[in-house]
C-alpha cells in the first residue's frame, strides 16, 4: 500500500520544486488548484439486463496554455484525488515539452477486465456523452491510458461526431489509424522511454550494450520500450505484470516475449526464472523502467533498489519518500513528465494532423519526436546541474516556469 496519498506526492513535489523555482506565490496559489474537476454517473445495460452505474471523472488542472490534453483510463482504482494528480502531472509534462497544452486526465471506476465488448462501448459512450459540456478539439483533447486503447478513442470520436453533427478526428489522439490516429502514436510511449534511456546511459558515459533492464509492466509502454532497449543493444533481463515476474539473466529474445503477450494477455508461460513481482524493483540491474502504476517504489522497498538509473515509464511510480532514499543513494531517477513524454508528443502531431487534414509518414513522426525529446533531456540535465538537483526538480522548474511566464503575460481574469 503506497503511505503518501497520490494528491500529497503532487503537492510534495510542487511545493518542492516552487520553493527551488522561486515562482510567484500568486501564481503558485492558482497552480496548486484544478481548474474544473466534473464527476459523473455512467449508467449502463450490462449483458444480462440490469444496470449498472459507475462513477467517472474528468479534470481539467490547467488550461493556460492551451486545451487540456490527457488519457482516459479504466480501472477498478480510479479516484478524483488520482485524477487530478494525473492532470496535474500532464499540465507540467505538456509545458516541459513545449507543447501548446494545458494538462487533462479522466477515468471511470471499473474493471475493464470484467466486462464484455458490448459493455465496454456503452460505458465508453456514455461516459463521453457526460462529459460532452467540457470536451472538443480546442478544449479537452483525450486519449489512451490504462487499459483504454484505440478501440475505446473511436468510439469517443464517433459519439462526439454524433452528438456535434460531423465527423471531428481531431477530438480524440490514439485513434485507430483508419480514423486518423497517427502512425507511431501507439510504439511513442514507450519508444520514447527507451529514447530517453538512452540519452541518460550517453549522459552517464556507459555503453547500452553493457546495459540490464528490468522492466515492470508489460503492457503498451513496457512491450515496447523493452523492444526498442532490445534494439539499441541493451539485454532485457526482467520483466514483470500482474501474473509475476520472469528474468534471464541472458536477455530475453524481447520481439518472441512481445508475441507470446500479444497471443496469451500475459507473459506467463515464457521460459524463464520465475520471481514473484515485487522482487523486480531488488534485482542487481542497471536500468529500471516502472511502467505500471503509480507509488510502486515507496519507502519500504526503495532501500532494496540496486539499479543505478531509473526511467519512469509509468505516472508517478515513485513516491517522495523513495525519492528521497535513492537520491541519498545516488540513483539517478528520469522523471515520468520527461520519460514517458513519448505519447503526449506523437498524440500533439496527431491533432495537428486532423486539423492540417494530412498524414505525415512514420519516419518524420519518429524524427521528430525523438528530436523533441532529446532536446527536452539535455534541457533537463543542464538545469539540473546549474541548480544543484535532481532530474526531477529541474523538470518541474522548467515546466513551471514556462507556465509561470504564461501566465505573466496572460494576466488574471478579469
Ligand atoms: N495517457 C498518456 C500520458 O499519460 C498520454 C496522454 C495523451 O497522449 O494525451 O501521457
Amino acid at each position: 500500500m503506497p503511505q503518501t496519498s497520490i494528491g500529497d506526492m503532487t503537492r510534495q513535489q510542487l511545493n518542492r520544486a516552487a520553493q527551488t523555482a522561486d515562482l510567484d506565490p500568486d501564481f503558485l496559489a492558482i497552480i496548486a488548484h484544478p481548474k474544473r474537476v466534473l464527476r459523473v454517473s455512467v449508467p449502463i445495460e450490462m449483458d444480462d439486463g440490469t444496470v449498472q452505474v459507475f462513477t467517472g471523472y474528468r479534470c481539467h488542472y490547467n488550461a493556460l496554455r492551451g486545451p487540456v490534453k490527457g488519457g482516459v483510463r479504466f480501472h477498478p482504482d480510479v479516484t478524483e484525488d488520482e485524477v487530478i494528480a494525473l492532470a496535474a502531472w500532464m499540465t507540467w509534462k505538456c509545458s516541459l515539452i513545449d507543447l501548446p497544452y494545458g494538462g487533462a486526465k479522466g477515468g471511470i471506476a471499473c474493471d475493464p477486465d470484467a466486462l464484455s465488448e458490448r459493455e465496454l462501448r456503452h460505458l465508453t459512450r456514455r461516459y463521453t456523452t457526460e462529459i460532452m459540456p467540457i470536451l472538443g478539439p480546442d478544449i479537452d483533447i483525450p486519449a489512451p491510458d490504462v487499459y483504454t486503447n484505440a478501440r475505446n478513442m473511436a468510439w469517443i470520436m464517433d459519439t462526439y461526431s454524433m452528438l456535434t453533427g460531423h465527423t471531428e478526428p481531431g477530438v480524440v489522439t490514439g485513434k485507430p489509424e483508419i480514423l486518423g490516429g497517427s502512425l507511431g502514436r501507439k510504439e511513442a510511449t514507450g519508444r520514447g522511454a527507451a529514447i530517453i534511456a538512452r540519452e541518460l546511459v550517453q549522459a552517464l558515459k556507459l555503453d547500452m550494450k553493457d546495459v540490464t533492464v528490468a522492466i515492470q509492466g508489460f503492457g503498451n509502454v513496457g512491450s515496447y520500450a523493452a523492444c526498442t532497449l532490445a534494439g539499441m543493444g541493451a539485454r532485457v533481463v526482467a520483466v514483470s505484470d500482474k501474473t509475476g515476474a520472469i528474468t534471464d539473466e541472458n536477455g530475453f529474445p524481447v520481439e518472441d516475449l512481445c508475441a507470446h503477450v500479444e497471443e496469451s494477455g500475459t507473459i506467463d508461460g515464457f521460459p524463464g526464472a520465475r520471481l514473484p513481482g515485487e522482487e523486480l524493483f531488488s534485482l542487481d540491474v542497471d536500468l529500471l523502467v516502472p511502467a505500471a502504476l503509480e507509488c510502486q517504489i515507496h519507502k519500504n522497498n526503495a532501500p532494496h533498489v540496486r539499479a543505478k538509473m531509473i526511467v519512469e515509464g509509468a505516472n508517478g511510480p515513485i513516491t517522495p519518500e523513495a525519492d528521497h532514499i535513492l537520491e541519498e543513494k545516488g540513483t539517478i531517477v528520469v522523471p515520468d513528465i520527461l520519460a514517458n513524454a513519448g505519447g503526449v508528443i506523437v498524440s500533439y502531431f496527431e491533432w495537428v494532423q486532423a486539423r492540417q487534414g494530412m498524414a505525415w509518414p512514420l519516419e518524420d513522426i519518429r524524427a521528430r519526436m525523438e528530436g523533441r525529446l532529446k532536446t527536452t533531456f539535455w534541457e533537463v540535465w543542464d538545469e539540473a546541474a546549474t541548480c544543484k538537483t535532481c532530474l526531477r526538480m529541474a523538470a518541474y522548474i522548467l515546466a513551471l516556469k514556462r507556465i509561470e511566464q504564461t501566465y505573466m503575460f496572460r494576466g488574471l481574469f478579469p
